[in-house]
């Protein structure tokens, strides 16, 4: 099944609860709806549970004036945020919900707005072009390609190419895939292969423990992505267009992993997950929220207060502020609500502020609060670093997505 996969590949063209925070502060509007007094032990009354798990999240808004250099940036970023938000002042869940009933409801136009913000449905579908240049056995009956496929992009004229590692179990049935992000460093390769960094090679892990597909790729200006000016090239579209960022344009790459993946006869594409670390971790948050066909999610060592994240304390090629606009990241998590969550944090994690902290706990009382408290899976380890939980996130993968080849153990 493997050489058939890969001949496949290389000729494929296409509670009661506690507030938390600060109740003081406003959403990016300024206003938000208030709602009247249910009576007890009514579907108003688990609405204003909801909208009380709002109320616990009000740490997190992060005020554009603040951020923004000039009041033509601003306007133009707010005015995007209008546009993609349907004329709405916010779409915060404790603004924009009204009623449990209207949960999915609420989740759909939160992932039309990010989609819109992010500018992911301007893209235009280039074809695939999907090519194989290397193919290589690992043990555990799994086959590591060298892939490429083009991005639907250009950069100084040049169509750029998406470079990725592609694992492949030996199976005769389809298998779940997962797509692994980096963060800042070397790329893929951390994925793949190195033990020693916050990307701790969990790439071949998932691969040969859960006997799943794994596609790694390079993000754009990593790994032999083709250019490294990695700051010059994130300043350069924040420059030509305020609403345009790097992040986002990985966001919208993710459209053309999620194909390679469809392109498989091997993939089950009904279970598809994605994992990311540090810059990958937001990258992959936003990949889930604006692919639904995601059934389950790892965020490890990025998951951040807006407010935070897009300070400068945080490389800018990870802001998207016309986001914070309109929602922050607890909504972003709460958006996926219907599918399977794990958030990661290692206790020596520089990064894992007291904000972050507190957004954490924050979050896990909004699931809560809507009854989705089985959907979110928090792993936090006190003796981890900045780096992937590498036991439980392929536990958690498994455990959402299922068997994998005809090998796989339960971890
Ligand atoms: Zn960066």
């Amino acid at each position: 099944m493997v050489m058939g996969l890969v001949a496949v590949v290389a000729g494929a063209c296409a509670p009661a609860l506690e507030l938390v925070g600060d109740p003081t502060t406003h959403s990016a509007a300024g206003e938000h709806a208030e709602l009247d007094s249910p009576p007890p032990n009514t579907p108003a009354r688990v609405a204003s549970r909801a909208t009380a798990a709002g109320a616990a999240l009000r740490h997190d808004p992060i005020d554009p004036h603040e951020i923004d250099e000039t009041p033509a940036v601003l306007d133009a970023r707010v005015a995007r945020a209008r546009h993609c938000a349907d004329g709405r002042s916010s779409l915060r869940l404790q603004d924009d919900l009204r009623d449990l009933s209207d949960m999915q409801a609420w989740r759909e136009r939160a992932r039309a707005f990010v989609r819109c913000a992010l500018g992911v449905d301007q893209r235009e579908g280039a074809p695939l072009d999907l090519q194989v240049h290397q193919e290589t056995r690992i043990d555990g009956g799994v086959t590591r390609l060298r892939i490429s496929y083009a991005l639907g992009d250009t950069y100084r004229g040049q169509a750029l190419r998406v470079p990725a590692f592609l694992f492949v179990p030996a199976t005769d049935h389809p298998v779940p895939a997962v797509i692994v992000y980096h963060g800042h460093g070397e790329g893929k390769i951390a994925v793949a292969e190195r033990e020693n960094t916050p990307e701790g090679a969990l790439g071949r892990e998932i691969a040969r423990r859960l006997g799943y597909v794994v596609l790694a790729p390079d993000s754009r200006t990593f790994g032999d992505f083709g250019f490294a000016e990695h700051g010059a090239y994130y300043r350069s579209l924040t420059s030509q267009n305020p609403t345009d960022a790097y992040i986002a344009r990985l966001a919208g790459d993710g459209e053309r992993d999620m194909r390679v993946l469809r392109s498989l006869p091997g993939v089950d594409a009904t279970r598809i997950g994605v994992a990311g670390v540090s810059m990958g971790s937001w990258r992959a948050m936003l990949h889930a929220v604006i692919q639904p066909s995601v059934q389950a999610v790892v965020i490890s060592a990025l998951y951040l207060p807006f407010s935070e994240l897009f300070s400068p304390i945080h490389d800018p090629c990870q802001h998207a502020p016309t986001l914070a606009a309109m929602l922050g990241m607890q909504d972003l998590a709460l958006s996926l609500s219907d599918r399977a969550l794990m958030i990661q944090w290692g206790g020596h994690d520089g990064a894992f502020s007291a904000r972050a902290r507190t957004l954490l706990d924050a979050t896990r009382v909004a699931f809560d609060a809507i009854g989705a408290s089985d959907h979110l899976h928090v792993d936090v380890d006190p003796d981890r670093g900045h780096e992937f939980g590498r036991s439980a996130a392929p536990s958690f993968l498994s455990n959402q997505l299922g068997p994998g080849a005809s090998e796989v153990h339960d971890p």
